[in-house]
């Protein structure tokens, strides 16, 4: 599946440009070519395999955290009752998806997007591109965008700054960029963070190593779930996988949003329910105040989730603990905390979180004007404000991702069908209020997010201009009510005069 793809042939020139070959990039290939079969487009990755996040990272145990019957494609069953799926697993379905309907073949790898500009007078975007192998920079041009570039910078993960890190005498790793080499079997881990990355690794090196520690400034909900769907098991022992899938999905769907609702409007109830399963799950004795019970209200981050609750198995074993506390420095032989607590470590694993990138790093301009994704308002989550045939695709933080992917996918291809049907050629966000409230692009409290609002677009708190908290939300908005918006001011396409 690495992208040996042969330049020559491949057009200068597509309707559509996709950028990012992950979920999201091969997902808007799937709905573009359904339902607009004539138009020709082409995928852009930068890196030399597909599948994005499943294929960057190599830690321990990568997994997904949302169940796969919902993070799966609506069009594609997940045909396994695995709910919670390693990164390979994922990886596999992802790339059979993409072969399956041929969109591997669009997809031009080491291939980075730098920069797209666009211009009113030839109502197109040239996109400039380097191939990551040589260098060269190349332009193409295409009637619409589709930034389907993730959430995150691949080249470096987010580190905070460590007093004395240098002095620590073992290896100090990122999950980002895990060594594949790195031998972990009978040494004493560190791994810093509390969120998804560290309840993962933990239960993952915690078998082998010596002692794991998890080590958190702050704690965070961390949610046993099953493994296994038992419901989807018996649901496809009666009606099929294709039919077991779709029930499941639409089941997960209601739940996820459901627990969501009720976290935000039981915050206190919700808290005692999660302490209560994390006290049934720990040792006797254990202090769960200090280690599981988190200054904020449920869902007011991302939530942790830890299958069959292996991160409490791990704990109840003496495999791994929990050290809540301040980092004063890195010591040639540990870390010492600023209450004076020294941790002895081999390993030190910083998972400390991502940094966020808009729009896959690359830069815009609408007729000379650069866009800077702060001063633009979203447009039903997926337009900037002024920036034309443009489209972005920025998944949910409380549901699967994908559930996003596929509302987009299909408004977009809706959107071109009108825009076919009524001759015109480019669609632009306008607001008409100009001077319209402007509030910070998501609510959601999470440090990597709280980091990189200032690069990130803004809402407002009115219809198109807010972005729905929900799934079922964005269903009413994007995919039963029309495309053509008062605010979404299109131009006639141009004649073409033969020649
Ligand atoms: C470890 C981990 C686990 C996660 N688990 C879940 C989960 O269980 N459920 C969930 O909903 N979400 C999860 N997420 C969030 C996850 O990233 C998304 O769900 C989803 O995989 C994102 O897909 P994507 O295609 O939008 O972005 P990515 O997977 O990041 O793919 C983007 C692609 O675009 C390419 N690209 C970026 N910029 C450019 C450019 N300028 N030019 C060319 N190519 C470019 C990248 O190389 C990459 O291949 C997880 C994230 C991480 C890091």
């Amino acid at each position: 599946m690495d992208g040996t793809a042969d330049k020559a042939g491949e057009q200068d020139s597509v309707d559509v440009l996709i950028v990012g070959a992950g979920v999201s990039g091969i997902g808007a290939g799937y709905y573009l070519q359904r339902d607009h079969p004539q138009r020709s487009y082409a995928i852009l990755e930068a890196r030399g395999a597909s599948g994005g996040t499943w294929d960057l990272f190599r830690y321990p145990g990568v997994r997904s955290d949302s169940d796969l019957h919902t993070f799966g494609y609506e069009f594609r069953p997940w045909r396994s009752d695995t709910a919670i799926a390693d990164s390979g697993s994922i990886l596999a379905y992802v790339r059979e998806t993409a072969a399956a309907y041929g969109i591997d073949r669009k997809i031009r790898y080491h291939t980075t997007v730098i920069s797209a500009d666009w211009s009113d007078a030839d109502t197109r975007w040239t996109v400039t591109t380097e191939d990551t192998s040589t260098g060269e920079r190349r332009d193409l041009t295409c009637q619409w965008l589709f930034c389907a570039a993730g959430y995150y910078r691949y080249d470096q993960g987010f580190t905070p700054h460590f007093e004395g890190r240098d002095r620590f005498g073992g290896p100090i790793v990122h999950p980002q960029h895990w060594p594949a080499d790195l031998d972990y079997d009978g040494k004493r881990v560190v791994v810093i963070g509390s969120g998804a990355t560290a309840v993962t690794l933990i239960p993952a090196m915690a078998p082998t190593a010596a002692h794991v520690t998890m080590l958190q400034r702050t704690p965070s909900y961390v949610l046993p779930v099953p493994t296994r769907d038992k419901l989807n098991t018996r649901l496809t022992r009666m009606l099929g996988d294709e039919r077991a899938f779709a029930i499941t999905r639409r089941l997960n769907i209601f739940r996820q949003v459901a627990i969501w609702r009720i976290c935000q409007k039981y915050p206190d109830a919700a808290r005692k329910i999660i302490r209560g399963l994390n006290a049934r799950m720990l040792p006797e004795g254990f202090p769960v105040d200090e280690h599981f019970n988190p200054p904020y209200a449920p869902w007011d981050q991302r939530m942790c989730i830890v299958p069959d609750g292996d991160l409490f198995r791990v704990i109840r074993e003496g495999k791994a603990s929990v050290v809540t506390g301040h980092i004063e420095t890195f010591t040639e032989t540990g870390v010492l905390l600023s209450d004076g607590r020294e941790l002895e470590a081999d390993i030190i694993v910083t998972a400390t979180g991502l940094n966020v990138q808009a729009l896959g790093g690359m830069t815009l301009t609408v007729d000379g004007e650069p866009v800077r994704a702060p001063e633009r308002f979203v447009y039903k989550g997926m337009m900037l404000s002024g920036v034309p045939n443009f489209v972005f695709v920025f998944g949910y933080t409380n549901a699967s991702w994908t559930l996003k992917v596929g509302l987009v996918g299909e408004h977009f291809t809706r959107l071109l069908r009108y825009m076919d049907a009524s001759g015109y050629d480019t669609a632009t966000p306008t607001a008409a209020d100009a001077a319209m409230p402007a509030r910070p692009f998501t609510e959601f409290a999470s440090g990597y997010i709280k980091r990189a609002l200032d690069q990130l677009p803004r809402q407002s708190s009115r219809a198109p201009w807010r972005i729905s908290p929900t799934y079922s939300a964005d269903v009413k908005l994007l995919r039963k009510q029309r495309v053509d918006d008062p605010e979404l001011r299109f131009t006639p396409a141009k004649e073409t005069v033969p020649s």
